[in-house]
C-alpha cells in the first residue's frame, strides 16, 4: 500500500489521519446519461475505505489483471469536523480542503456486479482506487458550485464539466451523507463524476485541473 497522508498545495501542516471515502453515485446527469444509469431519487453512495486513498501524483498504479479501468474525475472535499446529522452550516464549517480525486472504476467488473444484483464494492474499493490530489484551502475557492473540472489524457481533454452541474451540491449532499454514515476529521467527500470518463492505458500521462488554481499530473503504471 502507498504511504499516503493528505497535504495542502500551501506545504501547511495537516495532521489529519487518512479516513475513509465517501462518494456520490451519477451526481451529473450528463455523465448518468453517457452510462444509461437511471437518474436516482436520493443521492447514490458508496465508500472506499482508506487503503484505496493513494497519491494521485506521480506513478498510479492499476491493477490491468482485473480488467478496464476507467477514469472519473471529482472535486473532492477534506473533512476536518465530525459531522453525524448535520446541517448545512456545520457542512460548511467542517470543510477544511479542496482538491480532485480519481474515482477510479473496474468498469466490466462493475457492469457483471450490477448485471447479477451484487454491490459495487470489488470495482471501486479496491487497493489504490482513489488517487487524490492536494488540497486548496477552502478561503482559495470562491464558489464551491462554480469551479471548471478538467482532465486531460495524453493532452487530450477528456472531461470538461462544471460543479454548477451537480445534481445535489456539495453542502446538501454531506448533509445527506451524515444522515447514514458519521464523517470524521481526514475523511473524504468525493462528489461525482461529470461527463467523458474512459478507459486507462499503461504509459497514459494525465492532467487534472480544478479551475486555474490546482494542477497536477500523473502517469499510470501497472502494479
Ligand atoms: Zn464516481
Amino acid at each position: 500500500m502507498e504511504n499516503y497522508r493528505h497535504q495542502f498545495i500551501d506545504y501547511s501542516p495537516c495532521n489529519l489521519p487518512v479516513g475513509k471515502a465517501v462518494c456520490v453515485g451519477l451526481n451529473y446527469a450528463a455523465h448518468a446519461a453517457e452510462m444509461s444509469s437511471q437518474q436516482t431519487a436520493d443521492p447514490l453512495l458508496f465508500i472506499k475505505p482508506s487503503t484505496a486513498l493513494v497519491p494521485l501524483a506521480g506513478g498510479m498504479k492499476i491493477p490491468t489483471e482485473l480488467g478496464d479501468c476507467h477514469f472519473e474525475t471529482e472535486m473532492t472535499i477534506l473533512i476536518g469536523e465530525r459531522l453525524s446529522g448535520c446541517n448545512q452550516a456545520q457542512a460548511q464549517k467542517a470543510i477544511v480542503g479542496i482538491g480532485l480525486a480519481l474515482d477510479l472504476t473496474l468498469r466490466s467488473l462493475q457492469t457483471e456486479l450490477k448485471t447479477s444484483g451484487q454491490p459495487w464494492e470489488k470495482s471501486k474499493a479496491w487497493d489504490g482506487a482513489c488517487p487524490l490530489t492536494s488540497f486548496l484551502k477552502p478561503e482559495k475557492i470562491a464558489d464551491l458550485q462554480n469551479q471548471r473540472i478538467r482532465l486531460y489524457q495524453n493532452e487530450q481533454l477528456r472531461q470538461d464539466g462544471n460543479t454548477a452541474q451537480m445534481l445535489t451540491p456539495v453542502l446538501p449532499l454531506i448533509v445527506y451523507i451524515s444522515r447514514f454514515f458519521t464523517l470524521e476529521p481526514g475523511d473524504v467527500v468525493l462528489t461525482g463524476t461529470p461527463e467523458g470518463v474512459g478507459p486507462l492505458a499503461l504509459g497514459d500521462q494525465l492532467r487534472v485541473e480544478l479551475g486555474e488554481v490546482l494542477v497536477e499530473t500523473a502517469s499510470v503504471v501497472g502494479r
